[in-house]
């Protein structure tokens, strides 16, 4: 009951609040009971911490546009971040930016800390390329932890017991939260694990390198180049791919998001067909993480094993 009488209390201070006019300088009114901040540094993060957190925080993901994994944090996203009580952080070396901006230590959230054994090498051909954001390369370990289901539920787990530490009174709740994302997540590893079974030991191509994870909890024949979905690969990358389908003839390359059309004409004449499997790493234009992951297995159901890909197959 004394619950309920708390929400009650804090609902009408926050309203008294909203219809009050403080002077410049003022406290807010209610500064003192506003809900604890947690700022996540991807999308993943967000929606896991959002979930958990219930009604116990504000979850914010700051505006980012592209690429979390390519972010330069400006001033106003430095400040918000500076303000919150939590930051969740994908670790992994996913965050560079945390070289030269300062927050407190104390606030900060490495939700992959737990399973550092389990990151995975980047292969040479990680290193370098053009995007639209400046040229990047990838270094040290892969960051795309949260495409294995299992890790993203580790990350999950390290996200509650950071919230239920910040809010221990909620603890149980969160608990209960926790439990259910696992669940779904845990379905998730489920519909991946039948749909790349099918798939089988059929080589892959990934056009960019941020499925190790996926690949690796799947056992997937994968061989990945740099590709940008929004660029031409241009002369010398179709010759490598050429070079690489001698011994690695794959059928099948999966993109972050759809390729350009002259991109998925080249490759449709070397016999590969282009598919997006996005990761999700940028909040969605529709639906939530699981509907991205749904889609993505949906989409793989349909074109991973038919018997529709062909060699040579020239567009009308
Ligand atoms: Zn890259």
């Amino acid at each position: 009951m004394s619950r309920i009488r708390n929400t009650l209390l804090l609902t009408l201070l926050a309203l008294a609040a909203c219809g009050e006019t403080t002077a410049p300088g003022d406290r807010p009114a209610d500064s003192e009971h506003r809900r604890p901040l947690i700022v996540a540094s991807n999308y993943p993060l967000y929606f896991f911490a959002s979930e958990i957190a219930g009604d116990s925080a504000d979850v914010k993901l700051p505006e980012m546009a592209g690429d979390p994994a390519n972010w330069k944090p400006g001033s106003a996203e430095i400040s918000l971040m500076q303000s919150a009580d939590l930051i969740i952080l994908n670790g992994a070396g996913y965050e560079p930016w945390l070289g030269w901006v300062t927050l407190p230590e104390s606030h900060l959230v490495d939700s992959s800390a737990g399973f550092s054994e389990e990151f995975l090498p980047l292969r040479e051909e990680a290193v370098h390329q053009h995007g639209p954001q400046g040229e990047h390369s990838h270094q040290g370990v892969a960051f795309t932890t949260w495409l294995d289901p299992s890790l993203a539920a580790k990350q999950a787990m390290a996200i509650e017991q950071a919230i239920s530490r910040l809010v221990p009174e909620n603890a149980g709740q969160h608990r209960d939260r926790l439990a259910a994302l696992s669940a779904r997540l845990e379905t998730l590893d489920q519909a991946f694990r039948e749909t790349f079974d099918r798939l089988g030991d059929q080589p892959v191509l990934f056009s960019h390198p941020v499925y190790q994870y996926l690949e690796s909890r799947y056992s997937l024949n994968g061989v990945s180049v740099h590709w940008e979905p929004g660029e031409a690969p241009g002369t010398r990358a179709m010759l490598a791919l050429s070079e690489i389908l001698r011994s690695h003839p794959a059928r099948l390359m999966l993109w972050e998001e759809e390729p350009l059309e002259t991109t998925s004409v080249e490759l449709r004449k070397l016999g590969v067909q282009s598919l997006p499997f996005h990761t999700a790493a940028n909040r969605p234009d529709d639906g939530d993480f699981f509907d991205v992951m749904e889609v993505n297995v949906a989409s793989l159901l349909l074109n991973c094993c038919g018997t529709t890909i062909g060699p040579q197959q020239e567009p009308e």
